[in-house]
């Protein structure tokens, strides 16, 4: 109110006054119990979902629609492969170039200032605290409005950025309650966050990257309900690296390791983002391949199998031959109604020993005569 403002007592009872500035106190309130309410259903939502993208997508719009901006991202900490921070790829809104690397080692200046402040700041503050020169291109290239940090027991986890903001009205800068608010949610993020990545980890083998058999046979449950209920086809492939014991016998332990890990990175690049890879065994692979078709599933089997026979694999400049072999079966809800996920794992793996038995680097197909026929080996 300016200074020379006067009331004019002939124009405005002033006890309509005294209940104006209540009623302001009791919005002010009831926005404030609407906000918390808001903040107890956004927290039920984030901890329910510990599928890691999806999740990260909630938080994303989550706070965009919170703030009335037009986009964000999300850096997430890696410490499994690279201790960097890295743009989830699901951003959103964001001008991002798809030939930059958005990742920030955690020793970088602008990661220690941010894991040392639990404050929502804008660029440059941020550029201010670490020294103007300090170039944080992967953070300034993406010109966020609003820059905050995701503590999960005093740890950064994530730094979330918010893009343009829509002028409602009252401007676009932030107002403390409104950084209070976005911190309030990145609190409850950074939680649903380390426990989604707790699943990630425990659901993932450590040298492949690729899912564990449990994980793989839950979501392949999953996935079979829906093909059930929609009628749609649901195809599994299982691989076994051929001869393998060669190369272990051969090379030594390690080199078996690298072959591992290079089969995996092929079954991966060959595979779309929703069908699920999963280290089964030893040298064991599966894949599911949702809403799939018998032809489509042996051309992606295919395709993996030629991948790996082409491959130059090297170790110790040692030039190595690998082949695998693969069995294949699809969930038809007429040619092929089976009821288990384990009924469906199982008709790929007798295809997969009618490829070995074949003289092996094929792939085959558990059509009828191989399901009735053949008993699977242990
Ligand atoms: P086949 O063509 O019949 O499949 O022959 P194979 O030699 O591949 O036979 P088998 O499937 O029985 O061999 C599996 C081998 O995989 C035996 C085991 O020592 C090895 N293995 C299992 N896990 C690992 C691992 O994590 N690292 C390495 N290096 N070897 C492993
Ligand atoms: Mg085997
Ligand atoms: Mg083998």
């Amino acid at each position: 109110m300016s200074d020379d403002f006067k009331f004019d007592d002939n124009l405005v009872d002033p006890s309509l006054l005294v209940s104006d500035s209540m009623q302001t106190a009791v919005d002010m309130y009831e926005k404030r119990i609407y906000d918390l309410q808001q903040l107890l259903e956004i927290s039920r939502s984030l901890c329910s979902t510990l599928e890691y993208s999806t999740l990260i997508e909630s938080i994303l719009y989550t706070c965009m629609c919170q703030m009335h901006v037009m986009g964000a991202g999300l850096f997430v900490f890696d410490d499994i492969d690279s201790n960097s921070f890295n743009l989830a790829s699901n951003h959103t809104g964001m001008d991002v170039d798809p030939s930059v690397t958005y990742s920030i080692h955690a020793g970088h200046p602008a990661i220690q200032f941010l894991s040392s402040h639990n404050e929502a700041i804008t660029i440059d503050v941020l550029k201010e605290a670490i020294g103007k020169d300090t170039e944080i291109p992967q953070i300034e290239s993406l010109h966020p409005t609003l820059i905050i940090p995701l503590f999960h027991k005093n740890r950064m986890n994530g730094i979330l950025l918010m893009g343009e903001r829509l002028d409602l009205g009252e401007g676009t800068d932030y107002s403390e309650y409104d950084k209070t608010q976005l911190l309030a949610i990145a609190s409850l993020a950074a939680v649903a966050i380390n426990n989604a990545s707790l699943l990630e980890k425990s659901s993932t083998d450590m040298m492949t990257h690729l899912k564990l058999k449990y994980f793989f046979f839950n979501i392949l449950t999953d996935k079979l309900d829906i093909a059930l209920s929609q009628k749609q086809e649901l195809g599994v492939l299982m691989f076994d690296i051929d001869f393998f014991k060669k190369f272990n016998d051969t090379w030594g332990h390690a080199c078996g390791d690298y072959v591992l890990k290079t089969v995996a990175k092929i079954i991966k690049s060959n595979t779309r983002e929703h069908d699920i890879a999963s280290r089964y065994g030893g040298e064991e692979f599966t894949v599911m391949l949702p809403n799939t078709s018998k032809d489509d599933s042996m051309a992606v089997a295919e395709r993996i199998r030629k991948e790996v026979e082409n491959y130059d694999f090297t170790y110790e400049n040692q030039h190595m031959k690998v082949t695998i072999s693969i069995g294949c079966s699809v969930f038809n809800s007429e040619t092929n109604p089976v009821t288990t996920a384990k009924d469906l794992v199982e008709q790929a793996d007798k295809a997969l020993y009618v490829s070995k038995h074949n003289g092996r680097n094929q792939v085959s197909f558990a059509d009828k005569n191989i399901i009735n026929s053949i008993e699977v080996s242990e």
